[in-house]
């Protein structure tokens, strides 16, 4: 109809008439995959989801591992269990007061969805708790790629969010690079935007009060970031049949740390780790920041990302958690709680190991 008037008014011929008509289908064409991109998230009833038990050792004896050998990494070491401090509190400021209640850990996506070329279409509703986790209400914390449909640019998702009875507290913030300076800025999502993308790394509990492992440790004296000398620790005892995953939060209380932000999305190719670190954008961010995220010991044959935290703060600073730039004046405080499963969703079908770290 509006081609019909337009070419009344304008007296077009029949040839004129055919390219404006294709030209007005290819901006409303345009406009329908906006705005389906602005609602749009996977059904969760189509993804694959796969999940298989974890070992589940008594809190204490992974307190006592860590006692005996993180020491490599950490001048000092404390490790005991401990009741879950009220996590809605400070320092740590997050949407549920504890760890407990049906604890698992949760891997949606992965890195091949990023690169070598992002695939825009790979986004998830985290309300889609029950297919997720199995469970019917949960607490939901991790690292994951945000909602680039409603950020309207690639960025970090710091996931610390309640859905209970389809009711939405959200507490996540995303982080993104602006264009202009290259600068960094945080922000958080509404209750009705529980999108991610990509990928995500998630500890999935009911947010219950109950024991936890608490770890402490000051002045770094090793090589290895604070995840990472928590997961080979634990590694080296729990392996083939004993795979544990450990999720939950930890505080850089002192000193700052490398984090990396996502800017907008490659336009060519990123076939390697040495193409995602020279594309991501990196920042010294300073404590204190708030991580939450996921380890494993090993993998049970999911295609897993072992090991990966993102960290928000209340001075604008966020993103992806590399390692502490402060070794001799470091101090992380962790709560961990030990995943009875590890869930798989929509693992990709052809994958890669690159950008994992
Ligand atoms: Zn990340």
């Amino acid at each position: 109809m509006l081609i019909n008037a337009v070419s009344k008014i304008f007296h077009v011929s029949c040839t004129e008439k055919h390219i404006f008509s294709v030209i007005v289908k290819s901006f409303s064409k345009q406009d329908r995959l906006f705005k389906n991109s602005r609602s749009m998230a996977l059904n969760a009833n189509d993804l694959k989801v796969e999940y298989k038990p974890l070992y589940k050792p008594p809190l204490q004896e992974l307190a006592d591992v860590l006692n005996q050998n993180l020491t490599y990494n950490f001048a000092e070491v404390h490790a005991e269990v401990v009741d879950c401090p009220d996590l809605r509190k400070e320092p740590f400021t997050l949407a549920s007061e504890g760890l407990g209640g049906n604890p698992r850990v949760v891997e949606i996506g992965g890195v091949p969805y990023l690169a070598p070329i992002a695939q825009l279409n790979k986004v998830y509703d985290l309300k889609d708790i029950e297919r997720f986790s199995g469970l019917k209400s949960a607490f939901i914390v991790g690292a994951g790629a945000g909602p680039h449909p409603y950020a309207g640019v690639n960025c970090e998702g710091i996931i610390n969010m309640n859905v209970k009875d389809g009711k939405v507290e959200q507490q996540t913030r995303i982080s993104k690079v602006v264009p202009s300076d290259g600068s960094q800025v945080q922000e958080i999502l509404p209750n009705s935007e529980t999108r991610i993308a990509l990928l995500a790394n998630l500890f999935y509990s009911e947010g219950k009060p109950g024991k936890v492992l608490k770890v402490h440790v000051k002045k770094r004296i090793g090589s290895d970031d604070f995840v990472t000398s928590i997961r080979e620790t634990l590694a080296k005892r729990y392996f083939d049949d004993k795979i544990i995953g450990l999720g939950g939060t930890f505080l850089l209380k002192e000193g700052k740390a490398k984090q990396h932000v996502m800017p907008a999305f490659s336009k060519t190719p990123l076939n390697s780790g040495k193409d995602i670190d020279n594309w991501l954008k990196f920042y010294n961010m300073s404590a204190p920041l708030i991580a939450v995220g996921t380890l494993e010991t090993g993998d049970p044959g999911l295609d897993l990302r072992v090991q990966h935290f993102h960290s928000f703060s209340h001075h604008g600073e966020a993103g992806h958690y590399h390692i502490d730039t402060t070794p001799e004046t470091v101090e992380y405080l962790g709560f961990f709680n030990i995943g009875e499963y590890v869930y798989r969703v929509d693992a990709p079908a052809v994958s890669h190991s690159f950008g994992r770290d």
